[in-house]
């Protein structure tokens, strides 16, 4: 084999030319590739690829970061020119080895992507030797080629819609997902009527007249915006939902217990003076302690407790036995949607006397709700729209947004999301 096409083969290089490697020792080491596109590729559109005139240098010489080479880290150089696009104007030109306007060629572009919906940030952030910010640009870049390359709301039957808040729940985005295939189909920046209409738009009038069912949660203004643009379209409440109504409440009533447990503690605190490990167990602080602890046990599914998540719960239902009812009402109220349709519409009424009975205000006041949506709520079940994929689906989307803190731009979050949920994984360069 000859070394340059070792090295073409290495470096996955297509219509390229090798000039020349280099080691270059002033960066603290890295291997330098000059290379340069072959004849046929030379003085192209970097925007549309039509072969173009050569305007002028550009600025020079540039490198682009490449996969590393065993521990050391590399990359292409070559001649950046500008051409003049009869469509585009003054561009750089095209190279085969990387996207316009990127420091990063394709390959590194694809791992990048690859370990963003597989990893943690730190493990994609510390392999690849980039900020998290540079994640967000490159993922931005491969999301709006993927996306760009397929049609993401052919064949819509029935969908959900949501709003998802991040940035610490000062900026929201608008989801919709597709209850058929449990896919993320689309997500756009904001959280208003404008925001949805943009969907509907995308969709067109044809594909709009397709769609059968659309759940959401109870906001008029959602409900509005699927009337104008699918009149006939079946409109239901969104289970998750209903659930996270619940959840909510109980998260109040955790708190509440929490905080009164803490001014019982201040009130009684510790006897000064002893040290601490001769003190009997002291049952204020005990209290304080086991609440906290409690919350994420509280929020879990029964069946993905651990064992100790268990004992915090059994712990609940002997020293605080309202917020334990509480939970256990939640609980309740996350099998009505698991039910045949035909069982549910008595266990929901059974579900709001037991709410009503309990009375714990926030118990009462969440029951009030379900029984002023129960229609939208059985309708979910009737038609088969409760389902746990969306369920999951929607706690993805959640864990993702969490994951996507510090990104500079929204763009980059619907990227990471769609990625990673839209039925488009990114594979890992050079693999089959
Ligand atoms: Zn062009």
């Amino acid at each position: 084999m000859r070394e340059s096409s070792l090295w073409r083969a290495l470096l996955r290089l297509e219509k390229t030319v090798i000039e020349a490697v280099e080691h270059d020792e002033d960066e603290g080491g890295c291997v330098v590739v000059h290379v340069r596109p072959v004849a046929k590729s030379r003085n192209r559109c970097g925007r549309c690829l039509r072969r173009g005139r050569l305007y002028d240098a550009g600025r020079g010489r540039r490198r682009w970061r490449s996969l590393d080479l065993g521990t050391m880290t590399a990359f292409l150089e070559a001649d950046a020119p500008r051409v003049s696009c009869p469509v585009h104007g003054v561009v750089v030109a095209h190279v085969p080895w990387a996207r316009h306007d990127a420091g990063h060629t394709r390959d590194f572009d694809a791992t990048v992507a690859w370990l963003a919906t597989q990893t943690s940030k730190s493990a994609a952030t510390v392999l690849m030797r980039i900020a998290w910010r540079t994640v967000g640009s490159i993922i931005t870049r491969v999301w709006a080629e993927t996306g760009g390359a397929s049609d993401q709301l052919a064949g819509l039957r029935r969908i959900g819609i949501d709003e998802v808040s991040y940035r610490r729940g000062r900026l929201f985005l608008m989801v919709v997902i597709d209850h058929d295939t449990g896919r993320l189909v689309w997500a756009g920046k904001g959280q208003s009527k404008a925001t949805l209409q943009e969907f509907f738009t995308a969709l067109g009038p044809d594909r709009c007249t397709a769609i059968t069912h659309v759940s959401a949660d109870s906001a008029k203004y959602i409900a509005d915006v699927v009337a104008a643009n699918c009149p006939d379209a079946i409109q239901v409440a969104d289970p998750f939902h209903v659930v996270k109504w619940a959840n909510d409440a109980l998260g109040e009533l955790r708190l509440q217990a929490w905080r009164d447990a803490k001014k019982a503690l201040r009130a009684n605190p510790k006897r000064p003076g002893r040290p601490a490990n001769t003190d009997p167990p002291h049952l204020e602080a005990q209290r304080v302690h086991a609440l906290t602890r409690v919350r994420y046990s509280l929020w879990k599914n029964p069946e993905n407790l651990t064992e100790r998540q268990h004992a915090k719960l059994e712990w609940l239902a002997v020293n605080d036995p309202r917020l334990y009812r509480a939970y256990l009402l939640k609980e309740g109220l996350r099998l009505v949607f698991k039910l045949p349709p035909e069982d549910a519409p008595d266990a929901l009424d059974t579900w709001c006397r037991s709410a009503a009975a309990s009375r714990i205000p926030h118990m009462v006041d969440l029951q009030r709700t379900v029984r002023r949506q129960r229609a939208p709520i059985l309708a979910a079940i009737t038609h088969g729209l409760s389902n746990g994929r969306t369920e999951s689906l929607n706690t993805k989307i959640r864990l993702r947004t969490r994951m996507a803190f510090g990104f500079k731009d929204p763009d980059a979050l619907i990227a990471l999301l769609m990625l990673t949920l839209g039925g488009h994984r990114p594979a890992l360069p050079g693999r089959t």
